[in-house]
């Protein structure tokens, strides 16, 4: 067993409100300048770049897991993180029928570039990303639980998009894995200091849009056997003697 340090909410180019230098080669490059040892790639409702991110983090230690940052029905933003790129392509296919049907305005939101491995742009994301898709949460967290996935809601302290501000409370029957706090948010200080928010283990990352975020932090330690979604839900329960270091 041993540490890993994980930032488990990173947006590529592809989300339109990240930087351009978010390219794969750029991110793994800051991802190890900080001593990552596991990111996760979470674009707005759209998962183009997870693949390019994992190519380019081939012969580093780093690990990267496909993830998305979900926007559903009620306005909430949820981190949702797969095993592999089958779970994440069968998520794909999950959610294809409930992206609104309207285009992106680039000159208002910003361009979405799919990218390989290089960093070439390879196609352009035509579909408006930043908006909610017509699945409700707790459909969300139902197919993702179905798909072995984890569910991570994001920046619970922020006022807008999360959990909290949406809805007030978090329904017990929802099935969340953990909440995401937003260390830049000036808060409660309770956020600081609480390691369980009703019952869920709670989390930090940097929700970089730029390398600086990504550089910044914050970020948070597991103990884990191995750098896998499977060992990171055990850390999340407290299972087995894996762990969140606060
Ligand atoms: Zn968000
Ligand atoms: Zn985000």
């Amino acid at each position: 067993m041993r540490e890993f340090l994980t930032d488990l909410h990173i947006h590529t180019a592809l989300s339109p409100c990240a930087a351009e230098a978010m390219t794969p080669a750029n991110i793994i490059a800051c991802a190890q300048l900080s001593g990552l040892d596991i990111i996760a790639i979470t674009d707005h409702n759209a998962s183009d770049n997870v693949a390019a991110v994992m190519e380019a983090a081939k012969g580093t230690t780093l690990t990267v897991f496909p993830g998305m940052e979900i926007e559903t029905r009620e306005e909430i933003h949820l981190i949702v993180l797969f095993g592999g790129l089958e779970e994440m392509s069968q998520w794909e296919h999950t959610i294809r029928e409930y992206r609104p049907r309207r285009l992106n305005d680039e000159q208002k939101f910003g361009p979405q570039y799919i990218m390989n491995a290089a960093g070439n742009i390879t196609g352009i994301k035509p579909e408006m990303l930043l908006m909610p898709l017509n699945c409700s949460l707790g459909y969300v967290t139902r197919q993702v639980r179905l798909l072995g996935g984890l569910c991570i809601a994001s920046h619970v302290d922020r006022p807008a998009y999360s959990i909290l501000s949406q809805l007030g409370f978090i329904p017990a029957e929802l099935q969340l894995d953990a909440v995401e706090i937003s260390r830049r948010v000036k808060g409660d200080p309770l956020w600081k200091t609480n390691t369980k928010f009703c019952g869920l283990t709670v989390v930090t990352a940097s929700d970089a849009h730029t390398l600086e975020d990504l550089l910044e932090g914050p970020r948070t330690k597991f103990v884990l056997e191995a750098p896998t979604v499977a060992e990171l839900r055990k850390a999340l329960y407290d299972q087995e003697f894996r762990k969140v270091l606060f």
